[in-house]
């Protein structure tokens, strides 16, 4: 099983890392033509999403579902719960294994972000908002794993470590909270936390109403 996970997160960096130059080749083609503002708005929406998207998943996998239910728990459920038990683990991992699960799901939002860069497809205003937010998201939800290890400083490299004392990437002391089970499940910026807390504190309780009872203890590790 670990051979054929190890095999497959392989496949699925080297199609993401494929899929991102494509991207970034059309991107660099289509950008002289388009609008500076509809682009940065586009750009910052999308790594805005990615954001939410992390803190819903990592929501999602900490709180509900079984990690012994076969593939599914031991793929993309366990290492989220055992994330808790040793955060230490996810800088030990090596590059593939900590990258390959979100490469994996990230390749259908490469494919729409290619093909939303189609030279003739962007010539509205919207268009370009739109590439800009599939574009941000799909290589940002690649990379969120590697963010949330950086948080944990892992062998932070110095252009991260500005980017975190920006604000524009998670810091560990922010990302503490999470462990410290206070919530804060976004990993990307956190720029979502304060109102994700709010949100899934209300879908927790709908969600108990409708019989769904929490598996995992959540960010009580
Ligand atoms: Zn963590
Ligand atoms: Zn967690």
């Amino acid at each position: 099983m670990r051979r054929f996970i190890a095999i497959a997160d392989g496949f699925s960096v080297a199609l993401a890392v494929a899929l991102a130059v494509v991207l970034l080749f059309r991107l660099a083609i289509c950008v002289p033509r388009l609008d500076p503002l509809a682009v940065l708005l586009g750009l910052t929406l999308g790594f805005f999403v990615a954001d939410v998207a992390s803190g819903l998943v990592h929501w999602l996998c900490d709180t509900y579902f079984d990690p012994r239910t076969p593939l599914l728990g031991t793929v993309f459920i366990a290492p989220f719960r055992e994330h808790h038990v040793d955060p230490g683990a996810l800088a030990r991992h090596g590059f593939l294994e900590r990258n390959g699960n979100n490469c994996l799901v990230s390749v259908p939002l490469l494919l729409i972000g290619i093909s939303r860069l189609e030279p003739d497809a962007v010539t509205q205003p919207a268009d370009v908002v739109a590439a800009g937010l599939f574009v941000a998201a799909s290589l940002t939800l690649c990379v969120t794993n590697q963010i949330h290890a950086w948080a944990h400083g892992a062998n932070t490299p110095k252009p991260i470590r500005v980017l975190q004392r920006a604000g524009i990437l998670i810091t560990p002391e922010r990302h503490a909270r999470h462990h410290r089970g206070d919530r804060a499940y976004a990993v990307v910026s956190g720029w979502s936390n304060a109102l994700l807390d709010r949100v899934l504190a209300r879908t927790e309780v709908l969600l108990a109403a409708f019989g769904a009872k929490p598996s995992g203890s959540g960010a009580q590790a």
